[in-house]
């Protein structure tokens, strides 16, 4: 592994001029080295930030300004909205709309979402891009290993590195791609939204094993979402068929509560894209955006056949 440097400072050189770091909220080795590889990864540049919403944070101050619209995909990770409705008292509104079709006029940055969390539809990137706008792609669900964001005309690709990125439900941490990312990154510097060295350490671990983690994921959520379709206490199921994220509905909250709660395997846990499965129902942060019913899971790396058992008994 590349070491881990927590330094916060490094010297000048031998004629007092500034070397390639200096001070961590600049850049540092350790996040040097996890955005190459996220970079090389995205087909572009990649830039780090302490979470995910803290690269949306980061992205929309640096694109947008005063009297400004974000249309974004209706149905995409609540948080993004609750994000934007923070910003609404500088000025910055937002609008939803439905990310299978061509985004609105007279809107100054589209954001997207690539599968949608927790309806899993996939945004119409052609669309998308003839649109004058800048695009955001928010493709956390799907990873770099299905999705390259700026090879479908985004000008962005954004994740929650918190999850498929690193990983291990270890990290939290975000992240931006684009093609030239020099003026965010001293936007970054500036507003100090930089991330800590051991959450990109992380990262980079994680990086290591994304493919093979997301495509045994990915292959065991498509025996489930399959297993799920043929269940009769299951009235819908969404699976796009990557990455293991699934969503499916039971038909009331008070049965999606016994059924989240009911799992040993499964861990009734928040969050998504760790070694460990995890499920929950989503009202409880949704409130009626969401079915009351609708159970939201992320499968990890166990057994198949001993996710279904636990998932069955759960049902039963
Ligand atoms: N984008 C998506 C699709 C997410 O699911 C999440 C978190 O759940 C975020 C962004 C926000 O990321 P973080 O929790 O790392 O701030």
């Amino acid at each position: 592994m590349e070491p881990l440097d927590r330094s916060t400072i490094w010297p000048y050189d031998e004629r007092g001029e500034v070397r390639d770091y200096y001070y961590s909220r600049d850049g540092s080795p350790t996040l040097t080295a996890a955005e190459r590889a996220l970079g090389d990864l995205e087909g572009g540049q990649a830039l780090l930030f302490p979470s995910g919403s803290g690269a949306t944070t980061a992205l929309a101050l640096w694109l947008l300004q005063p009297g400004d619209t974000i249309a974004v995909a209706a149905g995409a990770y609540y948080g993004t909205a609750v994000t934007f409705s923070t910003l609404a008292k500088w000025g910055i509104r937002h609008v939803e709309f439905d990310q299978t079709g061509a985004p609105p006029d007279d809107v100054q940055l589209i954001w997207l979402e690539a599968p949608s969390n927790p309806f899993l539809t996939m945004p119409d990137l052609e669309a998308a891009a003839a649109h004058p706008a800048p695009v955001v792609v928010d493709s956390t669900v799907a990873t770099p290993i299905f999705l390259r964001p700026l090879e479908h005309g985004a000008d962005y690709a954004l994740h929650s590195a918190t999850k498929y990125l690193a990983g291990h439900d270890d990290a939290l941490l975000g992240a931006v791609a684009g093609r030239d990312l020099a003026d965010l990154k001293t936007f970054r510097t500036r507003t100090g939204i930089s991330p800590a060295p051991d959450s990109a350490w992380l990262l980079s671990r994680g990086l290591k094993t994304l493919e093979i983690r997301v495509r045994r994921q990915t292959e065991t959520a498509t025996i489930l979402a399959e297993k799920l379709r043929a269940h009769p206490r299951v009235q819908a199921v969404r699976y796009p068929g990557l990455s293991g994220l699934l969503s499916f509905d039971v038909e009331t909250a008070d049965a999606a509560r016994r059924v989240e709660t009911s799992t040993s395997l499964i861990v009734n846990a928040t969050s998504l894209g760790g070694v460990t499965s995890v499920m929950e129902s989503r009202a409880r942060w949704e409130g009626d955006r969401v079915p009351p019913g609708l159970l939201r899971l992320s499968v990890g790396l166990e057994d198949p056949d001993a996710l279904w058992a636990d998932l069955q008994r759960a049902l039963q």
